[in-house]
């Protein structure tokens, strides 16, 4: 998607602090950080937002997932602690149209979430 940052970051064409990467995903720390550890897990494909996913993208979003729990461990807080957030629209907060799973760690998270 020519106009997608995060299709740019996944193609290397706009610099970010970049994780982890593979074929499928990309992982970078969030610009704008709200905990010490803030991660972006997105897919190389470009998907706008939960909405637009269907069953042949089930092992993606496993795979997302998957990933998260391994950037938590690498990070030192699969025991402590992680919250993983999707916003679904921009009633959600979602600001950037492609989907994305956000990491935060490092701090205490308050439920309901604001
Ligand atoms: P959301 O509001 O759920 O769509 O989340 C979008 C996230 O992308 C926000 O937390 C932003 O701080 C983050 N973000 C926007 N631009 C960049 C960028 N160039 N590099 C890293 N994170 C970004």
């Amino acid at each position: 998607m020519p106009d997608c940052m995060f299709c740019k970051i996944a193609a290397h064409e706009m610099s970010s602090d970049i994780v982890y990467e593979d074929e499928a995903l990309v992982a970078f720390r969030d610009i704008n950080p709200q905990a010490p550890m803030h991660v972006l897990v997105i897919p190389r494909t470009h998907i706008d937002t939960l909405n637009d996913l269907t069953a042949e993208h089930d092992a993606l979003v496993g795979r997302m997932y998957r990933t998260a729990q391994r950037i938590a461990a690498d990070e030192g807080y699969a025991e402590s602690g992680y919250r993983t957030v999707v916003n679904c629209g921009a009633g959600a907060g979602q600001s950037v149209f492609h989907v994305h799973l956000h990491m935060l760690a490092g701090r205490r998270f308050g439920w309901p979430p604001g």
